[in-house]
């Protein structure tokens, strides 16, 4: 027998082959045992999740001469030539190549004619939503009165282009993206009756590369093997899909973690030019996330419990800016500077930091003792001129007791409806009914506004220095040609 690729050979052929989609399978089924056939249905689902295949399954089914309990037999002459692209009354066309309305007439015109050999004609229409206005309107002429010999089938991506008076004459099958469990589980069955020996790291890697589509799990699979010559191990498969390794995302860590140019430049300096600046990126946000996560539940056993004592800020902090540079990577042509001005920016912008910092204390903005009216306001959601007005306050809480002071002259601004407007803010963020009230005690050195200039100062003077004067960041900066004043701009 010739050699088929994985993702063909393991193209489901039976409703109880095809993985993840147990509510359409099911509904299915029931459909065809109690002979309620649609006319119409679309099948709605990312890539590779299984649309095309539920429905060739769909139409093995409806004309399958002894299928069994609503599965086709997959052996009468009807379910072996569809199996065999050679059943006449089963047309698959791809909308995104036969988009216009004269190929949707030729397609149409060929409707009223009965079914060669089967029960029902079956018109399986791929990327539906690619067809042009004029096509739909075709087609919906005859979607408003088919022939009961006819059944059709879409397919789509983007059930949002589909105009609604198309769908509304359709069965809809919403499909999903499978979990990362699901792909693993049928890949590793998959591996062991083709022989390919492999590793659980590997599986897990290869079901999260796919985004939940189980074709794309395979054809990285159908890549992965022959690199790895049958044998699978999680290094090959990381060096092969450009994922880097641990280590790699822990030396990252550790540079960020005790702000190291020097651990930076050398990082640069070794740098494996193999390695996807843009996965080293993601991998490190994700690590960033997992340690934020495992910040509130410091008990849970974690392989990055190194860094739990990175402070929660800083670690929100480098993510942001982790998240606003990762879109660069798309246009960039030169993703290694991107990658290193990225991590520059992480070392540099670093707050003070919450000195004595420890996990358990963390549940943590909401604790009095660490109130910080400054990252309360940032936080809660205030109208752009409260906002203003609110910068030259200052605040104490005491359990449920709240006091905004305020310069006199601005107390006078903040009439009812701003109080309302604050209270329900305050109220949503502590997530507690708060009692507030004002006055003019304001301690002017812990307003936002007073906060906000001392940072300006240091970003602009204090830090500059410190960070230009480092050996480690000369050498960066030079290797570069980067100058921290203009990052400091930004
Ligand atoms: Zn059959």
């Amino acid at each position: 027998m010739s050699y088929q690729v994985l993702a063909r050979k393991w193209r489901p052929k039976l409703f109880s082959e095809v993985v993840g989609q147990d509510h359409v399978v099911q509904a299915l089924k029931n459909s065809i045992l109690d002979e309620k056939v649609n006319q119409a249905y679309i099948f709605n689902g990312t890539r590779g999740v299984g649309k095309t295949s539920i429905a060739r399954i769909l139409t093995k089914a409806l004309n399958c001469e002894k299928h069994i309990k609503g599965e086709p037999c997959d052996k009468c002459d009807h379910c072996l030539a569809l199996n065999e692209n050679s059943l006449i009354d089963f047309q698959e066309i791809d909308a995104a190549s036969r988009r216009s309305r004269e190929e949707t007439m030729n397609l149409l015109e060929t409707v009223p004619y009965l079914p060669a050999s089967s029960r029902y004609k079956v018109y399986l229409i791929d990327e539906v939503h690619m067809l042009t206005k004029e096509s739909f309107n075709a087609l919906l002429k005859t979607l408003e009165e088919p022939p009961p010999h006819v059944i059709f089938m879409f397919a789509t991506t983007e059930i949002d282009k589909v105009p609604a008076t198309i769908l509304s004459r359709c069965l809809q099958l919403n499909l999903r993206l499978l979990s990362e469990e699901e792909i693993t589980k049928q890949l590793s069955k998959i591996f062991k009756e083709e022989k390919i020996s492999f590793d659980d790291e590997s599986l897990k890697i290869i079901s999260k590369s796919a985004s939940g589509s189980m074709r794309d799990a395979l054809t990285i699979s159908e890549k992965v093997v022959s690199y790895c010559s049958g044998k699978l191990k999680k290094e090959d498969v990381q060096t092969l899909l450009g994922i880097p390794s641990e280590e790699k995302i822990f030396t990252l860590l550790d540079i960020l973690k005790d702000k190291d140019s020097k651990g930076l430049y050398e990082f640069f300096e070794n740098f494996d030019e193999n390695d996807s600046c843009q996965n080293l990126l993601e991998s490190l946000m994700k690590s960033i996330q997992e340690i934020s996560l495992m910040q509130f539940s410091p008990d849970k056993e974690s392989n990055l419990s190194n860094y739990a004592e990175m402070s929660p800020e800083y670690l929100q902090l480098i993510y942001q800016i982790g998240l606003s540079n990762k879109m660069y990577f798309e246009t960039s042509s030169d993703p290694k500077g991107l990658l290193s001005m990225t991590l520059i920016k992480m070392i540099a912008f670093c707050p003070e930091e919450k000195k004595n910092f420890k996990p358990s204390n963390l549940n943590s903005m909401k604790d009095d003792s660490l109130f910080d009216w400054d990252i309360v306001l940032r936080k809660i959601d205030l109208s752009t001129l409260l906002n203003q007005v609110l910068s030259f306050s200052s605040a104490k809480k005491d359990k449920k007791n709240l006091i905004i002071s305020l310069p006199k002259e601005k107390i006078e601004r903040i009439n009812d409806e701003y109080k309302k407007e604050i209270a329900s803010s305050l109220n949503i963020y502590f997530n507690e009914i708060l009692e507030i009230s004002y006055d003019s005690n304001v301690d002017l050195n812990k307003t936002p506004a007073f906060i906000k200039e001392k940072l300006d100062l240091k970003n602009s003077s204090e830090a500059v220095e410190m960070i230009t004067n480092d050996e480690g960041f000369k050498k960066i900066s030079s290797e570069f040609k980067t100058d921290i004043k203009n990052i400091s701009k930004k």
